[in-house]
């Protein structure tokens, strides 16, 4: 073994264990044939950490988190923990993680497997082969600006406010982000603003002009926020990669995901800034939640949590060809026409979360590292 990396695995609430459980098989299929190790440690996080410590994010966790190479993360929250106060609620958990590792860029990416095409509301010839990137700025913007908050004024009525935040410097990093994917990919990034209307977005604007010059190879284009959604159910492939603010990208991030029919088959990952030495801290988890409709029953799809691992391998460990073999199994998987309930449709044979693990394990078997 040349090399050893060490991962957090962060199981979570619901259907997170289960997911996690048939990753961890692959993990280790990964450590077992390629030239690296995984080592992985665990810890608690969401209503997990609030049922043993009372809080959903505890120091011990932060610490493992920053210490590992890289974190993969199930998915937190559940109705039991519904009505507890906002600082104690499990998707706390997440916010901090993300807060105190500095993970400012999520990436997530819109890719329509062929053999699931037909799952997505919008016409097939419209959303099939695609494959886009959404790059969307995550520690700053209106979900974090001062001021915030509700008063009450001196009529007895109230007023909210959030304030839409960014400095120059903020946009530039992510933008570097975009820019770094874009030159791997397609070179094709799209900026999406609201720089007719709101001040701060029309220097989100100017920055990205800026920093296009270190990148005269990627096309850069603007668009409009309003036209950018209507532009993905209109023509998502004109899209390589899109990078936005952190309330866009939550929104256009959404409808993006369900270009692809299928909420268990989407990964991402949290990115934060590239150390001296080099290492990029980041943390990979399914788009979806915790599910609790179908905890414990069998019935939940892992390819979403493996698909996470494979993006881990690529932007964490710098290790393409073996993201693209895991992506390959889990093509073939879907090809062979194994599905778990959440993507099953006439003709296909219907899976348990277990066996679709067996059937990727499988696959990876076949085809070798
Ligand atoms: P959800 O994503 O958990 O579930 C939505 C629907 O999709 C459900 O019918 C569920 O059964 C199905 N589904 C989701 N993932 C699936 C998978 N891997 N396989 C098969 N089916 C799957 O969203 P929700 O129901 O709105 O939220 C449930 C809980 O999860 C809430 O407490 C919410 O706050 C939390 N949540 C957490 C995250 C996260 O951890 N990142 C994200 C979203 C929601």
């Amino acid at each position: 073994m040349s090399d050893t990396r060490t991962i957090l695995m962060l199981d979570g609430d619901g259907i997170g264990p289960e997911v996690m459980r048939e990753t961890r098989r692959v993990i280790g299929w990964f450590s077992r044939h390629g030239g690296t190790g995984y080592e992985l440690s665990d810890g608690l996080v969401g209503g997990a950490s609030y049922d043993a410590h009372g809080e959903p994010l505890t120091d011990e966790t932060l610490k493992l988190a920053a210490d590992a190479d890289a974190v993969l993360l199930g998915a937190v929250g559940g109705p039991q923990w519904e009505d507890l106060a906002f600082d104690k609620k499990p998707e706390r958990g997440l916010l901090g993680l993300r807060k105190e590792l500095g993970l400012f860029a999520n990436l997530r990416p819109a890719v329509v497997f062929e053999a699931l095409a037909g799952a997505s509301t919008l016409k097939t010839d419209v959303v099939a082969g695609l494959d886009m990137m959404i790059v969307r700025e995550l520690t700053g913007g209106i979900y974090f600006g001062e001021p915030r908050g509700v008063e009450e004024l001196p009529d007895g009525t109230r007023k909210g406010v959030n304030s839409l935040t960014y400095t120059s410097g903020e946009v530039e990093r992510i933008a570097r982000v975009a820019f770094e994917l874009a030159m791997k990919r397609g070179r094709k990034l799209c900026s999406v603003d609201k720089a007719n209307v709101l001040e701060c977005t029309l220097m989100w604007r100017q920055t990205m002009e800026q920093v296009h010059a270190d990148y005269p190879n990627v096309e850069l284009s603007h668009m409009y926020v309003d036209n950018a959604a209507m532009q993905l159910v209109r023509n998502p492939k004109q899209f390589d990669v899109m990078v936005t603010t952190n309330m866009f990208g939550d929104i256009l991030s959404d409808c993006a995901a369900m270009l692809t029919g299928s909420l268990g088959m989407l990964p991402s990952a949290s990115l934060g800034e590239k150390s001296a030495e080099g290492r990029v801290p980041g943390m990979y988890e399914p788009v979806h939640g915790s599910a609790p409709d179908i905890a414990g029953k069998g019935m939940a799809n892992p390819l979403a949590t493996m698909l996470s691992f494979a993006m881990m391998l690529r932007y964490s460990f710098d290790d393409g060809a073996s993201a693209e073999t895991l992506e390959g199994a889990v093509k073939k998987v879907l090809a062979g026409g194994a599905r778990t309930a959440d993507i099953m449709e006439t003709g296909a044979r219907q899976v348990s979360t277990t066996e679709i693990g067996d059937a990727v394990l499988a696959e990876l078997e076949k085809t070798g590292p």
